[in-house]
């Protein structure tokens, strides 16, 4: 990186930390952002006074110079300026292919300069990324390996990569945007855990959102893993150019075959990875080691412990992690169980394949939902889960999207329709799922939208359905 221009796109956390590192390494750094608001300037400020040029107000225009463009995962392919990078030929990096490209170098030295790079185990999916990254670090630090969570989540990958103290092994988020930009990935060993429509918009259609998910299996080493359930993930490791002796590996939630994971009477088996040939299959842990134990969310686990016992982790450490582990906050978290009633935060369902996974994991619910549909339609998801639908309260922007769906495939579920958008809409929400529920319900938020019409993040969200619920519990009801 020595004496070359680099230019960033983008001043978020991923090209700030791209700009100190590239920095850090000798390059000339210009860091572009269409942006000029009051953080804006400040972040600016902070760079500027590490001799890095920041430029706001525009997004286009190539600055001169460039021989790298190293971009925030964001930022859409089509922006102009990557279009003025393919006319002068100078070439786009993500973040992660900076990561990548770096990974065997000492701070501030040359890349092949340094020391053994930690492989890596890469983790995809529409949704559970992050569930499944964050049990495949339990797993890993289980067996006694320094191996964090890192990619879409945690510290930026290049802070990781160029760290003084590196970690044995990493356990890697990759969103479609990221796999798109780091063409030279090769991953020791990688999961794609499902595919529905998400990002379209991005991506252009399902077919090139598919193939840049895809594009995590390539020139895999030792194990593509894949969803038996999803036959789209399998054809992507149909697809994919692996290296030699690199086994496609299925999870299923059933019996497995030969070359799976599975389940059987509660037990989690590996038929993949066995030790002593005269055993059929490895038992690695209970249904009930895992937090939730929703079928979704086992599906994550057998993903994690094949991705674990690719890099050789014993069964034991697969227990162990999986027990240690607990789920980010608004993933499914039972918040109370109040006059026989379970209430549930999903908060993190901000789709319909998210949603339809935690409806899939109760019988009898009240169901909370609404908010920006992103373009989606509700008739596949309502019609899946009407049989277990006792009530439906709508909240947001799109909840008549919701409602019509409803009408047309549930028309017997009562449903409450909330136009009230500040943020008591929420505490409002649920003191009318609590009149409709009954004895043995669950009261599930899980909105199969995005929540920005009402809410600064999905975050905010199942904060105020917490405090509306723990304001229930106090107002009398007896909390069990
Ligand atoms: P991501 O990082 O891909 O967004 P998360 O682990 O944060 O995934 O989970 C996002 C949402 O998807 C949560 O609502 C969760 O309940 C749901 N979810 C998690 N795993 C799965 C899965 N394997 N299939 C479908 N939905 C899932």
């Amino acid at each position: 990186m020595r004496g070359r221009h680099v230019t960033v796109a983008g001043l978020g956390v991923s090209g700030v930390s791209a700009a100190r590192a590239l920095k850090r390494l000798g390059a000339a750094v210009t860091v572009v952002d269409g942006g000029d608001s009051d953080t804006h300037r400040a972040r600016a400020a902070e760079l500027g006074a590490e001799d890095v040029t920041v430029r706001l107000a525009d997004a286009e225009t190539l600055p001169s110079g460039t021989d790298l463009i190293v971009t925030s995962p964001g930022w859409k392919p089509q922006s102009p300026l990557f279009a003025a990078a393919d006319a002068a030929g100078v070439p786009v990096w993500g973040d992660v292919e900076l990561a990548w490209r770096l990974r065997g170098a000492a701070p501030g030295e040359a890349v092949d300069g340094g020391r053994t790079p930690a492989p890596w185990l890469a983790v995809t999916g529409t949704n559970g990324k992050t569930t499944t990254v964050q049990m495949l670090a339990s797993i890993l630090e289980a067996a006694g390996l320094r191996a964090p969570a890192v990619g879409n989540i945690g510290t930026p990958l290049i802070d990781v990569v160029l760290a003084e103290d590196p970690p044995d092994v990493l356990a890697v988020e990759l969103s479609s945007y990221q796999l798109h930009w780091a063409p030279s990935l090769r991953a020791h060993s990688a999961a794609v855990l499902n595919l529905a429509p998400d990002h379209l918009d991005w991506h252009g259609s399902m077919e090139a959102y598919a193939a840049d998910k895809g594009r995590i299996y390539e020139g895999n080493q030792v194990a593509c893993v894949y969803n038996c359930a999803d036959p789209a993930t399998e054809e992507l490791v149909r697809r994919a150019d692996v290296e030699e002796g690199c086994r496609a590996i299925g999870f299923t939630l059933g019996t497995p075959g030969p070359s799976e994971l599975g389940v059987v009477d509660g037990i989690l088996v590996d038929r993949a990875f066995v030790e002593n040939r005269r055993e059929q299959a490895q038992e690695l842990a209970e249904i009930s080691d895992i937090t939730p134990a929703a079928p979704h969310n086992i599906a994550n686990a057998l993903a994690a412990a094949a991705l674990a016992r690719a890099y050789g982790v014993p069964p034991a450490a697969v227990r162990d992690g999986l027990r240690a582990f607990r789920p980010d906050a608004h993933r499914i978290a039972h918040v109370a169980d109040i006059d026989g009633v379970a209430y549930i935060d999903d908060s993190k369902a901000t789709n319909t394949h998210a949603t339809q996974a935690s409806l899939a994991a109760y019988d009898s619910i009240v169901w909370i939902a609404g908010g920006l549909a992103k373009g989606a339609t509700f008739d596949e998801l309502v019609r899946e889960s009407a049989p277990r639908l006792r009530g439906a309260v709508l909240i947001g922007a799109d909840r008549h999207l919701i409602h019509e769906a409803l009408t047309r495939h549930a028309p017997d579920v009562p449903v409450v329709d909330l136009e009230q958008t500040d943020t008591g809409a929420m505490a409002a929400a649920v003191h009318e799922a609590a009149r409709l529920a009954r004895h043995g319900d669950t009261v599930l938020m899980a909105p199969a939208c995005a929540s920005m019409d009402m809410f600064v993040n999905y975050n905010a969200r199942g904060d105020a359905f917490t405090d509306a619920v723990r304001a229930l519990a106090a107002a009398g009801a007896h909390e069990v």
